[in-house]
C-alpha cells in the first residue's frame, strides 16, 4: 500500500523493519517456547528508544509521531506479536497514560526510566470477575494521608517483569487510578498464566493486600479512573490494532510462501483457484485493515481520533487476524498443524488479539453508540 508517509516516517518504518528482521525474528519460536521475551532483547530495543517510543525527549523519549509509532508495532508484530504486545502495553498505556495525566513529579519520577527500560510498566484494570471500572471489587481504603489497596487484578500482561503498575480501585472519591511500584509491600504476584497465543508475554495476577500509598500515588485526581481511560484508551485500540495488522500480514506472507513452494497433483497449490481465493480475500482485509489502521494514526495526529475510528479498527483487527490467520493455515494443509512451521504460532497469537482491549462484542457497542448518536438516538 502506497501512504503518504513523511520522510522520516519512512525511514523509521525501514529501520523498525530492520531492526524487527535482525533482532526480533530469529528469537520468535524460542520466545514462544520459553514463554518469555528476553530483557537482552528488551535492552536493545531501549538503545534503540522504543521503549520510550512516545515519550517526549525532555523525558529521555524518542517522541515517534503517533504514525511513526504505529508502524513500530506493525513491523515488529510481523516479526513476534509477544514482542510488539510488552512495546504497547508499556508504551501505549503506562507511559501515555503518566504523559497525559501525570503531575510533573510523576513525569520526573517515572518517565525517564521507563524510557531507558530500567523500568518496564504493566497495567492492572481488569479483574477475575470484572472488565470495567463499574463492577471493580478493588479497594482504595482512606488511610493516613493516603490510601490503602486491597483486591485482586487478573490478566495483567508484563507483570512477571514490571517494575511499575497502574492499578485502579475503587477510593471514596470513587474509581481512582494509581501509580505503583512493583516492591511495594503488600503487592504480591500470582502464578503465570499460561496462554494460548502471544506466549512470551508474562501475564500473571496480582494480588493487593494493604499496599500503603500517599496521596502522591494517584494518578490524575481521586476518582478520575474514567479520564484516564478516556485519555489512553482510543489510541490503545489502535495501537493493539497495528499488532493485529503485523500478525495478518505475518501469516499472508506465510501462506503466500508456502503455496509457492508446495506442489501438489503436478503443480504449485498457488495456481488453485481455491488458494488464489484464500489469498485475494486476505490481502483484501490486510489492506483495507491497514488503510483505516494508517487514516486513524493521521487523525492523530490531526488530535481528532475518536471512539468510533478507534473501535472499527480495533473490531476489523480482530476479524481479520483471526479470519487470514485461519485461512493460511488451512492453505498450509496439515503442515498448518505441525508446530515445526511458523504458521501455527502465529494462527494463535493472531486469534489472541480478540481477548485484549476490548472483545468484537465490546467495540460493537461502542460503534453503535456512537452511529445512533448522529442519529440523535441515546444508548
Ligand atoms: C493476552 C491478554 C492480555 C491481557 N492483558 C491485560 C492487561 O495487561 N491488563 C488488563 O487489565 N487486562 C488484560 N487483559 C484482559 C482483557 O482485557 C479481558 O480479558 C477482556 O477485556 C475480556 O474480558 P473477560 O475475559 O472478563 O471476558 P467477559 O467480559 O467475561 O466476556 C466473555 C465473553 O462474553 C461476551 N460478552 C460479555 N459481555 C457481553 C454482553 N453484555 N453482551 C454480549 N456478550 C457479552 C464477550 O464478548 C466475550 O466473548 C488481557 C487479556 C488477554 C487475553
Amino acid at each position: 500500500m502506497h501512504f503518504a508517509f513523511t520522510e522520516e516516517q519512512a525511514m523509521f518504518r525501514d529501520m523498525f523493519a530492520d531492526f524487527a528482521a535482525k533482532e526480533v525474528e530469529p528469537r520468535a519460536e524460542h520466545m514462544a517456547e520459553d514463554e518469555d521475551v528476553p530483557a537482552s532483547l528488551l535492552k536493545k530495543a531501549a538503545m534503540q528508544g522504543f521503549l520510550g517510543a512516545l515519550t517526549p525527549e525532555d523525558f529521555g523519549g524518542a517522541a515517534l509521531d503517533p504514525m511513526s509509532y504505529i508502524l513500530l508495532l506493525e513491523e515488529i508484530a510481523k516479526s513476534d506479536m509477544s514482542t510488539a504486545m510488552v512495546l504497547h502495553v508499556h508504551n501505549s498505556l503506562v507511559s501515555q497514560a503518566i504523559l497525559l495525566c501525570g503531575s510533573e513529579a510523576q513525569k520526573e519520577e517515572w518517565l525517564p526510566a521507563l524510557a531507558e527500560g530500567s523500568v518496564i510498566g504493566a497495567w492492572a484494570l481488569n479483574e477475575p470477575d470484572s472488565i470495567a471500572l463499574g463492577s471493580m471489587q478493588a479497594a482504595a481504603k482512606l488511610h493516613d494521608d493516603g490510601y490503602a489497596l486491597h483486591g485482586t487484578k487478573a490478566w495483567v500482561s508484563n507483570a512477571g517483569i514490571a517494575g511499575l503498575y497502574v492499578i485502579f480501585a475503587n477510593a471514596p472519591e470513587g474509581p481512582t487510578a494509581f501509580l505503583v511500584p512493583a516492591d511495594a509491600e503488600g503487592l504480591k504476584r500470582g502464578n503465570r498464566d499460561k496462554t494460548l497465543g502471544m506466549r512470551g508475554v508474562q501475564i500473571h495476577p496480582i494480588y493487593l493486600n494493604d499496599v500503603l500509598l500517599s496521596a502522591e500515588n494517584v494518578l490524575g485526581r481521586p476518582g478520575g479512573a474514567q479520564e484516564v481511560l478516556d485519555q489512553v484508551t482510543d489510541f490503545s485500540r489502535l495501537s493493539m490494532a497495528a499488532i493485529a495488522l503485523g500478525g495478518a500480514q505475518h501469516a499472508l506472507d506465510l501462506g503466500v510462501a508456502f503455496a509457492i513452494d508446495r506442489k501438489q497433483f503436478g503443480s504449485e497449490i498457488a495456481l488453485k483457484g481455491a488458494i488464489q481465493g484464500y489469498i485475494a480475500d486476505s490481502a483484501l482485509e490486510v489492506e483495507t485493515l491497514r488503510s483505516q489502521i494508517y487514516r486513524c494514526a493521521s487523525l492523530t495526529e490531526q488530535g481528532k481520533l475518536d471512539r468510533e475510528a478507534a473501535a472499527i479498527a480495533k473490531l476489523w483487527a480482530n476479524r481479520v487476524a483471526y479470519q487470514v490467520g485461519n485461512r493460511m493455515i488451512q492453505t498450509h494443509g496439515g503442515y498448518g498443524y505441525i508446530l515445526d512451521y511458523a504458521i501455527g504460532r502465529v494462527f494463535r497469537d493472531c486469534r489472541t488479539v480478540e481477548g485484549i482491549e476490548g472483545t468484537n462484542r465490546s467495540q460493537q457497542t461502542a460503534i453503535a453508540k456512537s452511529v445512533l448518536a448522529a442519529h440523535g438516538f441515546a444508548a
